[in-house]
Protein backbone atom coordinates (compact mmCIF):
# COMPACT_ATOMS: atom_id res chain seq x y z
CA UNK A 1 0.00 0.00 0.00
CA UNK A 2 1.75 3.20 -1.56
CA UNK A 3 0.32 5.64 0.74
CA UNK A 4 0.52 4.05 3.70
CA UNK A 5 3.88 3.38 3.37
CA UNK A 6 4.99 6.90 2.22
CA UNK A 7 3.07 8.45 5.22
CA UNK A 8 4.61 5.81 7.25
CA UNK A 9 8.29 6.91 5.69
CA UNK A 10 7.40 10.38 7.58
CA UNK A 11 7.71 9.11 10.81
CA UNK A 12 11.81 8.92 11.08
CA UNK A 13 12.67 12.44 12.45
CA UNK A 14 15.64 12.64 9.70
CA UNK A 15 12.23 12.21 7.01
CA UNK A 16 10.72 14.48 8.99
CA UNK A 17 12.96 16.92 9.07
CA UNK A 18 14.04 16.76 5.15
CA UNK A 19 10.13 17.41 4.46
CA UNK A 20 9.79 20.18 6.82
CA UNK A 21 12.96 21.92 4.74
CA UNK A 22 11.54 21.36 1.69
CA UNK A 23 8.50 22.44 2.41
CA UNK A 24 6.83 19.56 0.80
CA UNK A 25 4.96 16.37 0.34
CA UNK A 26 7.39 15.25 -2.36
CA UNK A 27 10.25 14.22 0.17
CA UNK A 28 8.06 12.48 2.60
CA UNK A 29 7.89 9.55 0.33
CA UNK A 30 10.83 8.48 2.01
CA UNK A 31 13.58 5.61 1.99
CA UNK A 32 12.37 2.27 2.70
CA UNK A 33 14.57 1.87 5.77
CA UNK A 34 11.94 4.77 7.30
CA UNK A 35 9.00 2.62 6.53
CA UNK A 36 10.22 -0.14 9.10
CA UNK A 37 10.01 2.55 11.89
CA UNK A 38 7.67 1.98 14.61
CA UNK A 39 5.46 4.45 14.83
CA UNK A 40 4.65 4.12 18.65
CA UNK A 41 8.48 5.50 18.52
CA UNK A 42 7.29 9.07 17.55
CA UNK A 43 8.67 12.24 18.94
CA UNK A 44 5.26 14.92 19.43
CA UNK A 45 6.89 17.27 16.96
CA UNK A 46 6.93 14.22 14.28
CA UNK A 47 3.04 13.37 15.35
CA UNK A 48 2.04 16.42 14.99
CA UNK A 49 3.43 17.00 12.04
CA UNK A 50 2.24 13.38 10.61
CA UNK A 51 -1.31 14.66 11.47
CA UNK A 52 -1.81 18.26 10.55
CA UNK A 53 0.38 18.64 7.59
CA UNK A 54 0.56 15.27 5.60
CA UNK A 55 -2.78 13.91 6.60
CA UNK A 56 -4.04 16.41 4.67
CA UNK A 57 -1.73 16.44 1.73
CA UNK A 58 -2.14 12.77 1.60
CA UNK A 59 -6.14 13.32 1.18
CA UNK A 60 -7.78 14.20 -2.10
CA UNK A 61 -7.02 17.92 -2.62
CA UNK A 62 -10.55 18.73 -3.97
CA UNK A 63 -13.31 17.29 -1.71
CA UNK A 64 -15.93 16.51 -3.97
CA UNK A 65 -17.14 12.69 -3.08
CA UNK A 66 -20.42 14.42 -1.63
CA UNK A 67 -21.49 16.16 -4.75
CA UNK A 68 -20.28 12.99 -6.96
CA UNK A 69 -22.85 11.00 -4.89
CA UNK A 70 -25.44 13.10 -5.67
CA UNK A 71 -24.36 13.53 -9.34
CA UNK A 72 -24.14 10.27 -10.62
CA UNK A 73 -23.78 11.11 -14.11
CA UNK A 74 -21.54 14.34 -14.01
CA UNK A 75 -18.00 15.04 -15.03
CA UNK A 76 -16.49 17.85 -13.12
CA UNK A 77 -12.95 19.31 -14.04
CA UNK A 78 -10.95 21.90 -11.79
CA UNK A 79 -7.81 23.61 -13.01
CA UNK A 80 -5.78 26.27 -11.74
CA UNK A 81 -6.92 29.62 -13.41
CA UNK A 82 -2.95 30.82 -12.42
CA UNK A 83 -0.87 27.75 -13.70
CA UNK A 84 -3.27 25.66 -15.72
CA UNK A 85 -2.64 22.81 -13.47
CA UNK A 86 -5.71 20.12 -12.95
CA UNK A 87 -6.67 20.05 -9.72
CA UNK A 88 -8.80 16.97 -9.96
CA UNK A 89 -12.98 16.86 -10.37
CA UNK A 90 -15.63 14.30 -10.55
CA UNK A 91 -14.84 11.35 -12.46
CA UNK A 92 -12.03 13.04 -14.10
CA UNK A 93 -10.60 9.58 -15.91
CA UNK A 94 -13.70 9.99 -17.98
CA UNK A 95 -13.13 13.57 -19.14
CA UNK A 96 -10.73 12.42 -22.17
CA UNK A 97 -13.35 9.95 -23.84
CA UNK A 98 -17.18 11.46 -23.27
CA UNK A 99 -18.08 13.00 -26.43
CA UNK A 100 -20.40 15.66 -26.62
CA UNK A 101 -21.32 18.34 -29.19
CA UNK A 102 -20.33 21.59 -27.37
CA UNK A 103 -23.26 23.49 -28.85
CA UNK A 104 -23.94 27.04 -27.32
CA UNK A 105 -20.74 27.02 -26.16
CA UNK A 106 -19.57 27.51 -29.75
CA UNK A 107 -20.91 31.04 -29.68
CA UNK A 108 -18.16 32.16 -27.37
CA UNK A 109 -15.81 31.43 -30.45
CA UNK A 110 -18.42 33.24 -33.34
CA UNK A 111 -18.56 35.68 -31.05
CA UNK A 112 -14.68 36.24 -30.71
CA UNK A 113 -14.47 35.96 -34.14
CA UNK A 114 -17.03 38.75 -34.31
CA UNK A 115 -15.28 41.03 -32.57
CA UNK A 116 -12.16 40.81 -34.25
CA UNK A 117 -13.81 41.08 -37.43
CA UNK A 118 -14.46 44.88 -35.88
CA UNK A 119 -18.13 44.23 -35.98
CA UNK A 120 -19.58 46.75 -33.36
CA UNK A 121 -20.66 44.43 -30.43
CA UNK A 122 -23.60 47.33 -29.82
CA UNK A 123 -24.85 46.48 -33.04
CA UNK A 124 -28.42 44.98 -32.08
CA UNK A 125 -29.91 41.64 -34.29
CA UNK A 126 -33.19 40.66 -34.33
CA UNK A 127 -34.73 37.52 -32.46
CA UNK A 128 -38.73 36.86 -33.88
CA UNK A 129 -41.07 34.43 -32.34
CA UNK A 130 -40.73 31.32 -33.16
CA UNK A 131 -44.44 31.51 -35.08
CA UNK A 132 -43.76 34.86 -36.74
CA UNK A 133 -40.20 34.23 -37.82
CA UNK A 134 -40.31 33.67 -41.85
CA UNK A 135 -36.83 32.84 -41.78
CA UNK A 136 -35.24 30.25 -40.51
CA UNK A 137 -32.36 32.24 -39.42
CA UNK A 138 -34.40 34.40 -37.17
CA UNK A 139 -35.66 31.16 -34.89
CA UNK A 140 -34.15 30.65 -31.78
CA UNK A 141 -34.71 28.20 -28.63
CA UNK A 142 -37.07 30.74 -26.92
CA UNK A 143 -39.73 30.36 -28.46
CA UNK A 144 -41.15 33.81 -27.68
CA UNK A 145 -38.04 35.29 -29.22
CA UNK A 146 -34.91 37.53 -27.56
CA UNK A 147 -36.28 40.77 -29.29
CA UNK A 148 -33.65 42.80 -30.31
CA UNK A 149 -30.32 42.63 -29.00
CA UNK A 150 -26.33 43.42 -28.78
CA UNK A 151 -23.21 41.14 -28.43
CA UNK A 152 -23.19 40.78 -24.53
CA UNK A 153 -27.02 40.35 -23.94
CA UNK A 154 -26.85 37.23 -26.88
CA UNK A 155 -24.11 35.43 -24.93
CA UNK A 156 -26.16 35.96 -21.52
CA UNK A 157 -29.27 34.96 -22.92
CA UNK A 158 -27.37 32.29 -25.74
CA UNK A 159 -29.49 33.58 -28.80
CA UNK A 160 -29.38 31.00 -31.51
CA UNK A 161 -30.79 33.70 -33.89
CA UNK A 162 -27.99 36.66 -33.32
CA UNK A 163 -25.55 34.10 -33.61
CA UNK A 164 -26.69 31.82 -36.49
CA UNK A 165 -26.91 35.57 -38.15
CA UNK A 166 -23.64 36.87 -36.79
CA UNK A 167 -22.17 33.67 -38.10
CA UNK A 168 -23.68 34.18 -41.40
CA UNK A 169 -21.46 37.20 -41.82
CA UNK A 170 -18.17 35.65 -40.71
CA UNK A 171 -15.46 33.59 -42.57
CA UNK A 172 -16.25 30.27 -41.83
CA UNK A 173 -12.69 29.26 -42.13
CA UNK A 174 -11.85 32.30 -39.17
CA UNK A 175 -14.16 30.75 -36.95
CA UNK A 176 -13.00 27.33 -37.18
CA UNK A 177 -9.72 28.39 -36.28
CA UNK A 178 -10.65 30.33 -33.05
CA UNK A 179 -12.96 27.29 -32.53
CA UNK A 180 -9.64 25.17 -32.49
CA UNK A 181 -7.87 27.05 -30.65
CA UNK A 182 -10.52 26.73 -27.79
CA UNK A 183 -11.00 23.11 -27.59
CA UNK A 184 -14.66 23.59 -29.49
CA UNK A 185 -13.38 21.81 -32.94
CA UNK A 186 -11.01 18.85 -32.61
CA UNK A 187 -7.69 20.03 -34.22
CA UNK A 188 -7.96 17.10 -37.09
CA UNK A 189 -11.35 19.13 -38.17
CA UNK A 190 -11.52 20.32 -42.03
CA UNK A 191 -12.76 23.46 -40.80
CA UNK A 192 -15.31 23.62 -43.08
CA UNK A 193 -18.29 23.87 -41.07
CA UNK A 194 -22.42 23.07 -42.69
CA UNK A 195 -24.22 25.97 -41.83
CA UNK A 196 -26.93 23.73 -39.75
CA UNK A 197 -24.27 22.67 -37.70
CA UNK A 198 -22.58 26.49 -37.09
CA UNK A 199 -23.90 26.29 -33.36
CA UNK A 200 -21.64 23.49 -31.78
CA UNK A 201 -22.89 20.98 -33.74
CA UNK A 202 -20.03 20.09 -36.32
CA UNK A 203 -18.19 17.75 -34.24
CA UNK A 204 -18.31 16.41 -30.52
CA UNK A 205 -15.44 17.09 -28.22
CA UNK A 206 -14.76 16.19 -24.54
CA UNK A 207 -14.88 17.72 -21.33
CA UNK A 208 -11.19 17.69 -21.39
CA UNK A 209 -10.40 19.41 -24.84
CA UNK A 210 -13.23 22.53 -23.68
CA UNK A 211 -10.95 22.90 -20.33
CA UNK A 212 -9.02 24.69 -22.98
CA UNK A 213 -11.67 27.15 -23.42
CA UNK A 214 -12.18 27.48 -19.68
CA UNK A 215 -8.14 28.12 -19.16
CA UNK A 216 -7.81 30.39 -21.80
CA UNK A 217 -11.25 32.47 -20.34
CA UNK A 218 -10.04 32.02 -17.02
CA UNK A 219 -6.81 33.72 -17.88
CA UNK A 220 -7.60 36.03 -19.75
CA UNK A 221 -6.01 34.32 -22.91
CA UNK A 222 -2.13 33.78 -21.21
CA UNK A 223 -2.98 30.10 -21.19
CA UNK A 224 -4.76 29.75 -24.27
CA UNK A 225 -2.49 27.64 -26.85
CA UNK A 226 -1.19 29.57 -28.70
CA UNK A 227 -2.14 32.48 -26.25
CA UNK A 228 -5.12 35.02 -27.00
CA UNK A 229 -5.06 38.63 -26.40
CA UNK A 230 -8.41 38.47 -24.37
CA UNK A 231 -7.02 41.14 -22.03
CA UNK A 232 -7.35 43.47 -24.51
CA UNK A 233 -10.67 46.28 -24.64
CA UNK A 234 -11.29 44.65 -27.47
CA UNK A 235 -13.18 41.32 -26.08
CA UNK A 236 -14.44 43.16 -22.78
CA UNK A 237 -17.93 42.66 -24.61
CA UNK A 238 -17.36 38.28 -24.23
CA UNK A 239 -16.22 38.96 -20.33
CA UNK A 240 -19.71 41.32 -19.39
CA UNK A 241 -21.46 38.63 -21.25
CA UNK A 242 -19.85 35.87 -19.30
CA UNK A 243 -20.68 37.58 -16.31
CA UNK A 244 -23.97 38.71 -16.93
CA UNK A 245 -24.90 35.15 -18.15
CA UNK A 246 -24.27 33.72 -14.23
CA UNK A 247 -26.24 36.95 -13.20
CA UNK A 248 -29.24 37.39 -15.32
CA UNK A 249 -28.61 34.56 -18.28
CA UNK A 250 -28.71 30.86 -19.10
CA UNK A 251 -26.34 30.17 -16.24
CA UNK A 252 -28.27 32.10 -13.46
CA UNK A 253 -28.19 29.11 -11.43
CA UNK A 254 -24.32 29.32 -10.98
CA UNK A 255 -24.79 32.55 -9.42
CA UNK A 256 -23.73 32.43 -6.00
CA UNK A 257 -23.96 34.83 -2.86
CA UNK A 258 -20.56 33.51 -1.38
CA UNK A 259 -18.20 34.26 -4.95
CA UNK A 260 -18.34 35.72 -8.59
CA UNK A 261 -18.72 33.29 -11.24
CA UNK A 262 -18.88 34.04 -14.87
CA UNK A 263 -19.33 31.40 -17.35
CA UNK A 264 -21.37 29.82 -20.37
CA UNK A 265 -24.22 27.30 -20.72
CA UNK A 266 -24.98 25.06 -23.84
CA UNK A 267 -27.39 22.04 -23.81
CA UNK A 268 -26.97 19.50 -26.56
CA UNK A 269 -28.66 16.50 -28.22
CA UNK A 270 -27.80 13.09 -27.62
CA UNK A 271 -27.36 11.27 -31.57
CA UNK A 272 -28.27 7.50 -30.06
CA UNK A 273 -30.62 8.33 -27.35
CA UNK A 274 -33.85 10.01 -29.05
CA UNK A 275 -35.01 13.42 -27.21
CA UNK A 276 -32.18 13.06 -24.86
CA UNK A 277 -30.14 15.91 -23.75
CA UNK A 278 -26.42 16.82 -21.94
CA UNK A 279 -25.80 19.89 -20.68
CA UNK A 280 -22.13 21.85 -20.50
CA UNK A 281 -21.25 24.84 -18.26
CA UNK A 282 -17.81 26.18 -18.73
CA UNK A 283 -16.19 29.47 -16.36
CA UNK A 284 -14.09 30.18 -13.82
CA UNK A 285 -14.53 31.77 -10.46
CA UNK A 286 -13.78 34.62 -8.77
CA UNK A 287 -14.71 36.59 -11.81
CA UNK A 288 -12.00 39.68 -11.21
CA UNK A 289 -8.92 37.28 -9.84
CA UNK A 290 -9.90 33.73 -11.75
CA UNK A 291 -8.67 30.90 -9.18
CA UNK A 292 -10.21 28.45 -10.83
CA UNK A 293 -11.58 27.25 -14.13
CA UNK A 294 -14.08 24.76 -14.07
CA UNK A 295 -15.80 22.32 -16.84
CA UNK A 296 -19.37 20.99 -16.05
CA UNK A 297 -20.76 18.24 -18.08
CA UNK A 298 -24.32 16.85 -17.12
CA UNK A 299 -25.22 13.84 -19.24
CA UNK A 300 -28.69 13.73 -18.01
CA UNK A 301 -29.20 17.26 -17.38
CA UNK A 302 -29.50 20.63 -19.26
CA UNK A 303 -26.85 23.77 -19.62
CA UNK A 304 -28.92 25.43 -16.29
CA UNK A 305 -28.07 21.99 -14.36
CA UNK A 306 -24.57 21.97 -15.21
CA UNK A 307 -24.08 25.62 -14.15
CA UNK A 308 -25.83 24.97 -10.81
CA UNK A 309 -23.34 22.05 -10.29
CA UNK A 310 -20.64 24.35 -11.01
CA UNK A 311 -21.79 26.33 -8.43
CA UNK A 312 -22.09 23.83 -5.62
CA UNK A 313 -18.32 22.72 -7.15
CA UNK A 314 -16.80 26.15 -6.65
CA UNK A 315 -18.45 27.09 -3.31
CA UNK A 316 -17.16 23.65 -1.90
CA UNK A 317 -13.32 24.47 -2.95
CA UNK A 318 -13.39 28.38 -2.50
ZN1 LIG B 1 -33.04 34.49 -29.35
Amino acid sequence: MAGRGARDGALSAPATARSMRTGGFRSVAAPHRAIQTNPMALSRPALFFLLLVVSPLAAQPLRLGAIERRHPDAIVLVADAQTGRMLGGIRVSEARSARYYPASLFKLAIAMTLLESGADPAARRGCSAADTAVDRRLRCWLPAGHGTLGLVEAIAQSCNAFFRDAANGLSNAAIATRARSLGMLPREHSGVIPAGAILGEAAMVTPSQLMRAALALASRGRLAQPPLPLASPRYRPIYDGLRECVRTGTARSAWSARTSIGGKTGTTVIDDRPGARAGWFIGFAPFDRPQYAIVVLDRRGIGSDAAALAREVLETIL
